[in-house]
């Protein structure tokens, strides 16, 4: 917090010194386009979600308040309201059109909304076609001129300031978490109960609310919009922008918006003179510069920096953290999962044909088969990943069949998957703290105003209680992707049981675990049976199975071969036959 209230004084500070009215108007150009960076920081860099099409919400914002300034002599900070929904009605009409477009499609997308509203812009009689509109006010509060020079500097760069804080606070908080698991991480998220098409939907939003900010700003500022500011080369040039200066940083908007700034004036200016005519260079320069960091530094400039910052110490005062809310558990005995003839058809391959059978709870029960008998595919369907072709899946009573991953897991069912996934770059606690996302409610508002510190506070001890369960107290604060195989498989399991799950799901958790580290997960399974957890377990390593499970149901060619507790299915003829190859 001490750097943060050093960064907000250092405003006014700057605004003091005897600097050149030239380089005010710089720094001025710098805030506005650093504003909407901090967007696309939010946008590409940090949930994947890549747009050309920012320049555009500059240019709502800009002409909102242009237009309700200058013909309804509507005071700026009230056009500023109208602008910013006006924005945000847009974005999400746009989000909720492209943001399920996946890999190329999503850019191309917003390379044509751009275009759009570019043309638009520029057809408008009421906005003055391709002329603009001229005239504004300058920014003022009272008698008091806040919209040139020095003064709208320490405006500018304020707002700037709280819009970095907020989305840094933001980042770092329950909805954050959710945020951060949109580049790799989306079908994991959805088996924790999140909705993760909401999410990118909400950081489009908020990053279009940045851009019309500093439209706004711009346009009072230099008292006239025209719609070649906000056109696509303008789009491509901010995220030009925040790549250069670093897409996954906050700071990198920033550095990636002064760098770009003062570069342009400087190529302006010298590039016709070099060659002798006029012309715009620089944008050659740029499109060099792209590639070659890209090339060289993928991770912007600001990674240079944030390679020498200490890495964050997140301060441990959850101790006295009241308890999440616990779920209602089921009964010793009660009827948990009831899987009744469930098919999957993939084509011409039934590839789970007509499997059934029960889970009471406090049973283990193992999934197992030969390679390629259908046990990933009836555990997808059984926790809402895949949809049957056929038949019904009731859970606590409850038909889930037909319902959404992260339907059923926000009714208590916990999965770990046959191939880890996580979000590399969060820490350890962070991860597994997203297990609980459904036993808490805290939103984006909360996270950037800081309002939630109690319920993370729950978050984090809950995340601490469930490593410290499973022995993985002391890695807490390394980050998940630095793991090694063994420990990255027991993180999902702390994850899960940070969900408090009625049933849990375990696909294949001993694979690739060394010898010591499979005694440990059998040591885990079992404290977890005492504890009355009912778990399906799919797993290969039969030591494992046999030592562990209370009742086996076995699995070929996606057929059920028969069900049984260990020592039946052990002795079964057609069993051996089927794991050793041998007719029967
Ligand atoms: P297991 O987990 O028991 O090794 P799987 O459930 O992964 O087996 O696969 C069962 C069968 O279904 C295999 O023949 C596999 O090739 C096929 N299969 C799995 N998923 C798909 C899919 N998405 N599309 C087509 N076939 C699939
Ligand atoms: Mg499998």
């Amino acid at each position: 917090m001490l750097k943060w209230l050093v960064l907000f004084l250092l405003v006014p500070l700057v605004a003091a010194l005897p600097l050149p009215d030239f380089w005010i108007i710089q720094l001025n150009y710098i805030g506005l386009y650093a504003l909407t960076c901090l967007g696309l920081v939010l946008l590409t860099g940090v949930s994947g979600l890549t747009s050309f099409g920012q320049a555009a919400f500059v240019g709502i914002g800009a002409y909102s308040t242009a237009w309700l300034t200058l013909n309804l002599g509507l005071s700026p900070w009230l056009a500023l309201a109208v602008g910013l929904t006006l924005t945000g009605i847009a974005a999400l009409l746009v989000g909720l059109l492209t943001l399920r477009m996946s890999g190329h499609y999503l850019p191309l997308a917003t390379i044509s909304w751009g275009l759009a509203l570019y043309y638009l812009m520029g057809n408008l009689e009421a906005l003055g076609k391709y002329d603009g509109l001229l005239g504004l006010k300058s920014l003022s509060i009272g008698n008091f001129d806040l919209g040139q020079g020095r003064a709208f500097f320490v405006l500018t760069w304020l707002i700037l300031l709280a819009a970095a804080l907020a989305v840094t606070d933001l980042l770092d908080s329950r909805a954050g978490r959710a945020i951060r698991s949109l580049k790799t991480a989306t079908q994991m998220a959805e088996a924790m109960g999140i909705n993760t098409f909401r999410y990118k939907v909400t950081v489009f939003v908020l990053a279009a609310w940045l851009a019309c900010i500093s439209g706004w700003l711009m346009a009072h500022f230099q008292r006239t919009v025209n719609p070649s500011a906000f056109g696509l080369k303008m789009g491509i040039e901010y995220l030009f922008m925040t790549v250069v200066g670093g897409v996954g940083y906050v700071w990198g908007a920033v550095v990636g918006a002064g760098l770009v700034k003062l570069l342009d004036d400087q190529l302006q200016t010298l590039l016709p003179q070099l060659m002798g005519t006029s012309g715009s260079y620089e944008v050659i320069v740029f499109g060099i510069v792209l590639v070659l960091i890209l090339k060289y530094l993928p991770n912007g400039l600001w990674s240079l920096v944030a390679a020498y910052l200490p890495p964050r110490q997140r301060v441990v005062d959850w101790a006295e953290a009241a308890p999440l809310p616990e779920r209602h558990k089921p009964q010793a005995g009660e009827l948990v999962l009831d899987v009744q003839d469930i098919r999957k058809q993939f084509g011409g391959l039934t590839a789970v044909n007509d499997i059934r059978f029960q889970i009471q709870a406090g049973q283990i029960v193992g999934l197992i088969g030969p390679n390629g008998a259908g046990k990933s595919t009836t555990f997808n369907l059984i926790t809402g990943v895949l949809c049957l072709t056929s038949g019904r899946v009731q859970f606590r009573g409850e038909t889930i069949s037909g319902l959404r991953a992260r339907e059923i897991a926000r009714r208590g069912m916990a999965r770990t998957f046959q191939h880890v996934k996580m979000v590399a770059d969060m820490t350890v606690l962070e991860n597994v703290a997203m297990g609980a996302y459904s036993r808490s409610h805290r939103g984006v508002l909360a996270g950037m105003l800081r309002t939630n510190r109690q319920e993370e506070k729950q978050l984090f001890k809950e995340a601490q209680r469930q490593l410290e369960r499973i022995g993985m107290g002391s890695q807490m604060h390394e980050l998940a992707g630095n793991l090694a195989m063994g420990p990255q498989r027991m993180m999902e399991i702390a994850r899960a049981l940070c969900a408090d799950p009625a049933l849990l799901l375990l696909d294949e958790p001993a694979a690739g675990l060394r010898h010591q580290e499979k005694q440990a997960l059998a040591t885990v399974l079992r404290q977890l049976q005492n504890e009355g957890v009912s778990l399906l377990l799919v797993e290969h390593d039969m030591d494992l199975v046999m030592t562990v499970c209370d009742h086996l149901v076995v699995m070929e060619f996606g057929t059920l071969l028969t069900q049984g507790t260990p020592a039946e299915i052990q002795q079964n003829p057609a069993v051996r036959a089927a794991y050793l190859g041998t007719e029967h």
